[in-house]
């Protein structure tokens, strides 16, 4: 058997790799040698065509990209989240317009720059996201929202270049626990893990009777959002049992250019449908 070279590196810092490696920089799982021949022979491959690498991607990104957010816009930006939470830096812009797609991840292995968004901010706050909303909505500036990173459709991609608000930095907290409605407020930019643990712990951290869980488990769980669940109509391994992504959320908080809506959250209505509905489908 003729295995191939498999990297069981972790990517370069600052490299194209690190950007599209997906999960644990350190872990690997390459495909087993059945899967290897049968690869060979569906596709054609020659005997060692699989270690004719072109390029893995591990390379530096270098290259100098102009950001359009005008100064003024910049500096707006800056009073708001605060320096430290602003990055025009090229890695970074390019990290956070990237998703999960195979064709994301060749073009990066392949060293090439699509799109990139001008600006990532990392909001600390609604009110700062609120302040970010208005001033983009003024100056016609596109917003794209990046919550886990696990998109697998272009869901950020910055067709038109603007600012990157990424969410999971700060807005990662749950806010409040209400054990008797079984429900719980939560910032959307929280991760699946974290959200998860919090809730199996709940009689230590919020005296309740019970552990909970949130019941939503896609498998790529490790690597997204609650808000990204809710937003992409996510499913996981046991919404047959506890529902779809949506099914699991009574309200939400929208942060939208004409301002905040709120819905009601109330486990069910009597007449339909409701603004949620809407928001979610
Ligand atoms: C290996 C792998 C396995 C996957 N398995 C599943 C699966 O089992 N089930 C499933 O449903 N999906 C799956 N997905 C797809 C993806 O993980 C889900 O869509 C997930 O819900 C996205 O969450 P995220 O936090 O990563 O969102 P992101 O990828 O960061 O964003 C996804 C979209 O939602 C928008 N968004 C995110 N947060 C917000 C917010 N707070 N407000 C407004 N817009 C927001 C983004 O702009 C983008 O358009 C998988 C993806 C991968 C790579």
């Amino acid at each position: 058997m003729n295995t191939p070279k498999w990297i069981n590196e972790a990517p370069k810092k600052n490299s194209f790799r690190s950007v599209f490696k997906y999960g644990d920089p350190n872990g690997f799982k390459h495909p087993n040698d059945r899967l290897v021949e049968e690869l060979k022979d569906k596709f054609g491959i020659e005997k060692d065509g699989f270690n004719k690498m072109e390029s893995t991607g591990n390379e530096t990104i270098s290259e100098k990209i102009k950001s359009n957010i005008s100064s003024d816009s910049f500096n707006v930006f800056k009073n708001i989240c605060g320096e430290e939470n602003i990055s025009s830096k090229e890695y970074d812009r390019l990290k956070y317009s990237t998703g999960k797609t195979v064709e994301e991840a060749m073009k990066l292995r392949r060293g090439i720059i699509d799109k990139i968004t001008d600006l990532v901010i990392h909001p600390r706050n609604k009110s700062e996201i609120s302040q970010i909303v208005k001033h983009c909505n003024e100056q016609k500036i596109p917003i794209y929202v990046y919550g886990g990173g696990s998109s697998v459709n272009f869901g950020y991609y910055p067709e038109n270049g603007g600012v990157t608000l990424v969410l999971a930095t700060h807005l990662n907290k749950i806010i409040s626990f209400n054990e008797t409605n079984q429900t719980v407020r939560v910032e959307s930019g929280m991760m699946g893990p974290a959200f998860e643990e919090a809730l199996n712990n709940a009689p230590k951290l919020y005296g309740a009777k019970h552990e909970f869980t949130c019941g939503h488990f896609p498998q790529s769980f490790e690597y997204s959002t609650v808000g990204g669940w809710f937003i992409t109509l996510g499913s996981g391994q046991q919404s047959s049992y506890y529902g779809d992504a949506g099914d699991l959320v009574l309200g939400v908080e929208m942060i939208s250019p004409s301002g905040t809506i709120i819905t009601k959250e109330y486990a069910a209505t009597a007449n339909g449908p409701k603004l949620l509905d809407i928001i979610y489908f």
